[in-house]
């Protein structure tokens, strides 16, 4: 019987690359939650709504149906990939300045309406791993299985910094630990949907956990 596993969690706790392996052990269907956020911010960045010393959410409220998210399944990958209007756009929505961005522009009511409602679509027929902020308490709130990963500051915008500089993106740890600090702040206390552990959500601390130690123990919860 095929269930719903929500994972939530603050950034970089690794909460895509065990969702991505779960999926791919189950035979589920992944979905990268903050990608759709990402997505939306790129569009805001790239037609001038968002910038260092503004912000047209209205007019960006105003486009929402100009904006349409899709994933496309990658076979080398082995997982999908997001498209904005049919642009493959994974590169462009891991910057800096999508991240620096992108948590103000998820505070807005309709956006995160908007991408609820296409999480909730994708999720219908179960069999499903989606990860992001609010999966537990909001997308799915009766999910069969949600998790809560946790993991130190440190430990987070390390790993964060790892990825950036393997993906090409040349930036300092000082800038990326505070744009994760900064993110985690506005994520855990905007008014819609902030970032709190879900109701029956089990927390995993895995600063200290191998990936495989991860994966282990989210399996035996899933076939418990
Ligand atoms: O998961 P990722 O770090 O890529 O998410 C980027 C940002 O998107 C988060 O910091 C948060 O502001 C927003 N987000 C959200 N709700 C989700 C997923 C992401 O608000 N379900």
């Amino acid at each position: 019987n095929k269930i719903v596993i929500a994972i939530d969690g603050f950034s970089s706790t690794g909460k895509s690359t065990i969702a991505k392996q779960l999926a791919k052990q189950l035979n589920y269907i992944y979905v990268d939650t903050g990608a759709m956020y990402r997505a939306v911010t790129y569009f805001a960045l790239e037609n001038n709504l968002i910038g260092e010393d503004f912000f047209h959410s209205e007019t960006l409220i105003k486009k929402l149906d100009d904006i349409h998210i899709t994933f496309k399944f990658n076979e080398a990958l082995g997982f999908a990939e997001v498209y904005l209007n049919g642009e493959h756009i994974e590169k462009e929505i891991r910057t800096l300045r999508v991240s620096q961005y992108v948590s103000p522009v998820a505070t807005i009511s309709e956006v995160r309406q908007k991408l609820v409602e296409q999480q909730q679509l994708m999720g219908k027929d179960k069999g499903i791993v989606m990860d992001g902020r609010d999966i537990g308490t909001v997308v799915f709130p009766d999910a069969e299985l949600k998790i809560f990963m946790t993991a130190s500051a440190k430990t987070r915008a390390q790993r964060r910094y790892k990825e950036l500089l393997e993906r090409g993106h040349n930036l300092s740890y000082e800038d990326v630990l505070e744009n994760v600090t900064t993110r985690d702040r506005i994520d855990s206390t905007r008014k819609d949907s902030p970032l709190v552990k879900a109701e029956g959500a089990i927390e995993i601390d895995n600063s200290d956990l191998t990936i495989e130690e991860q994966l282990d123990s989210i399996i035996k919860l899933v076939n418990a």
